[in-house]
């Protein structure tokens, strides 16, 4: 039951191998973390095939969201580059400060697509939303300590 409650609809290796055109059909929000999803944890560098698949969803008519826990200018550095929307310090798994957000954008969506790292943070939130959800496999091991611990949970839950 435990399982079922946090098992992401799919599970990919990396963000860029999800095939856009299909996404942005089925889907017209799309929210995306930051740490060790789109760029090493603490860092804003993003590989070419990334930046590539950033650019083409820049250009494609869908809602994107960039929703990061981290407190720094990670998010809106990322997202301005690519004119997304972006929320940083966003208290994932908690729902208020996303939902505060969407309120301000004021965006209509019918169906939304959560893309994260972490099962924790942002698969068990977008669950709770509605959202359909994607494990991304983490671009790097260099986590903190909680979340170190969180990853061992994870894989208890996945496995
Ligand atoms: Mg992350």
């Amino acid at each position: 039951m435990l399982k079922a409650y946090f098992k992401p609809d799919a599970i990919k290796k990396r963000i860029h191998q999800i095939d856009l055109v299909d996404l942005v059909k089925r889907f017209d929000l799309i929210v995306l973390d930051v740490d060790n999803t789109l760029a090493i944890k603490g860092t804003i560098q993003i590989d070419l095939e990334t930046d590539r698949w950033l650019r083409t969803l820049s250009e494609l008519e869908v809602h994107v969201l960039i929703c990061s826990n981290n407190p720094t200018r990670a998010a809106k550095t990322i997202a301005e580059v690519y004119h997304f929307e972006w929320l940083n310090l966003a208290l994932k798994p908690f729902k208020f400060r996303f939902q505060r957000k969407l309120n301000q954008m004021g965006i209509q969506y019918q169906k939304g697509v959560w893309l994260g790292d972490q099962l924790f943070t942002d698969i068990w939130l977008g669950k709770r939303l509605g959202f359909h959800t994607i494990l991304i496999e983490p671009l790097s091991t260099n986590d903190y300590l909680s979340t170190r611990i969180l990853r061992y949970i994870e894989k208890k839950v996945i496995g």
